[in-house]
């Protein structure tokens, strides 16, 4: 007799909400539950009616949601509680339904750049030059500052890096092409959209302003190879493709809703397979 009644009457509902169809989130969750056997699924849902996803998703008791631009903000008032770190940040991309069914709101961006950056070096004392200003920026701002790096930031609207440098101790700003001479970083960060594909390709930044022995991480991923990242390795740096961000902040959220460590190289598997989709490999 088939066990399969038994199976969905206990399978836990996840999913995201996206004003876009495109989601990256899961194939990586789906392919991290297949690689545990455990009872989940994932769904991701394209939604205009924000507040009323909410509220189906207390209905309907699913257990976590991950949340696209342009939700991060508007969904906070929303739910039951924030977590620390998404507060400070200002932005929430999870969503997780408690035991209590209370509804808390996490921003894993951070931990997700904290963790890529984590892979290659240590964290406490590097001194980060992190371009760019926009959602994505301020996260990985406030994880990198919180893990113990010291900051400078430098964005092409320099109001924007002034205003998250006043909530973090510490982080200053500067014009572009100060910072690149002042030599003074040991890990770049493009936080910028400049290298998406059919977008705004090429570099942020002059290839000769990299310097050997420094580690370069681009959170652009499509493609997973951008101009950045290519001319770092021309230039003898270490560097860290935007992927790594995405696969860790996947996880964080994969914890939270499973409460397991994620299956890493499954769900990095179905990333990349994802990844090449959308941008081949040239
Ligand atoms: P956003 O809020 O729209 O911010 C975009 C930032 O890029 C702003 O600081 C903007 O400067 C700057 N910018 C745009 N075009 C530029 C150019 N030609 N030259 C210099 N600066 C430029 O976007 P976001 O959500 O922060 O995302 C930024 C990028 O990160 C996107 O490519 C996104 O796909 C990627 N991302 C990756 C991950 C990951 O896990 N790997 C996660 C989130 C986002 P102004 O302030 O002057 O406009």
């Amino acid at each position: 007799m088939s066990n399969a009644p038994s199976l969905a009457a206990r399978l836990t509902l996840c999913g995201s909400i996206s004003l876009y169809p495109v989601s990256l989130g899961s194939s990586m969750h789906l392919a991290g539950y297949r690689a545990l056997g455990l009872p989940f699924t994932y769904v991701p849902f394209r939604v205009t009616d924000l507040a009323g996803a909410i509220t189906g998703m207390r209905a309907l008791g699913i257990r976590g949601l991950g949340i696209s631009m342009p939700y991060k903000q508007e969904i906070m008032p929303l739910l039951d509680a924030i977590d620390a770190q998404a507060a400070q940040i200002g932005a929430v991309n999870t969503v997780v339904r408690g035991e209590d069914g209370r509804l808390r709101g996490y921003n894993t961006d951070a931990v997700g750049a904290v963790r890529a950056l984590e892979e290659v070096r240590a964290i406490q004392g590097a001194r980060v030059l992190l371009l760019g200003a926009g959602g994505a920026a301020r996260a990985i701002a406030h994880g990198l500052a919180g893990a113990g790096a010291s900051l400078v930031l430098a964005n092409r609207t320099r109001e924007k890096a002034e205003a998250i440098a006043q909530g973090i101790e510490g982080a200053s700003v500067r014009g572009l092409d100060e910072a690149l001479s002042a030599s003074d970083w040991d890990v770049l960060v493009n936080a910028t959209s400049k290298g998406m594909l059919d977008v705004d390709p090429g570099s942020p930044v002059p290839e000769e302003a990299i310097r050997p022995g420094t580690v370069v991480m681009d959170i652009v991923y499509k493609p997973i190879e951008t101009e950045l990242l290519r001319a770092a390795e021309r230039r003898g740096a270490r560097t860290i493709h935007g992927g790594r961000m995405l696969l860790h902040q996947a996880a964080r959220q994969f914890e939270l809703y499973t409460g397991v460590a994620a299956p890493l190289e499954a769900m990095d598997a179905a990333l990349r397979e994802q990844i090449s989709l959308l941008a081949p490999a040239r």
